[in-house]
């Protein structure tokens, strides 16, 4: 496309993809003294006098995010229902009300997007979530989903990737790495059928990491176990694009460097069989997978007693003044992590 006031023409992949947001943005400026927190987070936050309204989106494109040859529709409205809410519960807050906006092209039967809808209201269900209206239009090349999520913060608790202090430790939920694992097998069987059409998917015996990739969870639970906890992130972000990326995103918000143990990272038993066969390392899946939706954050080192015997968490690490995000391995030596996480190829 040719822009007469700027005859240069920058390809995009020379910014990446945080580069490119920061650089589009750059010139819009907040003028509303009810937005409280503006473009960064997991979210925006609007200020309502007795509580934060939290609002996100996300979009999901065909072929980019998710390939139809082997995630079922159902899943497809779920999943796109849970990541938008991962973003309001990283943000400490209760995911409210959401709005649908779908691109569709002919080659869809009403009973393919009710298969989409019967996801979606699934996820509505299970979360508590309001459906309040959308947008629907066609599409000549493939099937996009936006959705829009808001949600509820009670003031003094949302947690922004900022606020990281001296001496918090780094906390992450669930496992993770699953996700990413789940696509190679799904990936690997799409290359068999492909270009064998008689061979049934092999997709036995991996129901936990192939659930992760096709129908994750976001991680509701945690936000309400660290309320009754009484334990408050310091900041907190969900793990979309990788732990690595999520780890630098939460150093540079809060300045201040941040130091992951490798024999900490919480990794599914299955996972370390299964990279063995794909040869790759366990640990740079873990780093740089993505998808995982768990919920990374900090906390003041005094609630260590608080989270330690809970299965759910696992301290991994420890935030100190400096910069820079690094991996202490297993050898002991330190490495400084890098971004590789960066979404489907941009
Ligand atoms: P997340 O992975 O949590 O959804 P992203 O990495 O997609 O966050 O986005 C980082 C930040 O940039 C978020 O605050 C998001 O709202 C903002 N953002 C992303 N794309 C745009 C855009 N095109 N215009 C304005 N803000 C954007
Ligand atoms: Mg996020």
């Amino acid at each position: 496309m040719f822009d007469s006031n700027n005859p240069q023409r920058t390809p995009i992949s020379e910014l990446g993809e945080f580069g490119l947001i920061d650089h589009l943005v750059k010139n819009s400026k907040s003028k509303l003294m009810n937005t409280a927190l503006a473009i960064g987070d997991d979210a925006g936050l609007i200020d309502q006098g007795a509580y934060f309204t939290a609002i996100t989106t996300d979009l999901l494109v065909e072929g980019v995010h998710f390939d139809l040859s082997y995630m079922p529709l159902k899943h497809l409205g779920y999943k796109s229902i849970v990541v938008n809410l991962s973003d309001i519960y990283a943000m400490n807050g209760t995911a409210e009300h959401i709005t649908v906006g779908i691109a569709v092209s002919n080659r869809f039967s009403v009973e393919a997007l009710e298969e989409i809808y019967e996801g979606i209201n699934l996820a509505c269900e299970r979360y508590n979530v309001d459906l309040i209206g959308g947008d629907t239009t066609s599409s000549t090349s493939g099937l996009m989903i936006s959705i829009t999520a808001t949600g509820r913060v009670e003031k003094g608790k949302a947690t922004m990737r900022s606020g990281a202090k001296d001496n918090d430790l780094i906390v992450v939920s669930g496992d993770i790495g699953g996700a990413y694992m789940g696509l190679q097998i799904l990936e690997r069987e799409k290359e068999v059928f492909i270009e064998n059409p008689d061979m049934q998917p092999e997709l036995g015996g991996h129901e936990y990491i192939l659930e992760r990739q096709l129908k994750p969870e976001a991680r509701k639970d945690i936000v309400e176990l660290l309320h009754n906890l009484k334990v408050h992130p310091t900041s907190m972000i969900d793990i979309s694009d990788g732990l690595s990326s999520e780890i630098i995103h939460l150093s540079k918000a809060s300045k201040h460097q941040f130091n992951v143990y490798e024999n900490k990272i919480p990794i599914d038993p299955s996972i370390y069989t299964l990279c063995e066969e794909f040869n790759m390392n366990t640990t740079t899946v873990a780093l740089n997978g993505g998808e995982d939706y768990e919920l990374l954050f900090t906390v003041p080192i005094e609630d260590h007693v608080k989270i330690k015997a809970n299965p759910n968490l696992s301290v991994i690490g420890y935030v100190k003044e400096g910069s820079g995000a690094n991996l202490i391995t297993r050898e002991d030596n330190l490495i400084e992590l890098q971004a590789k996480g960066f979404k489907h190829n941009l």
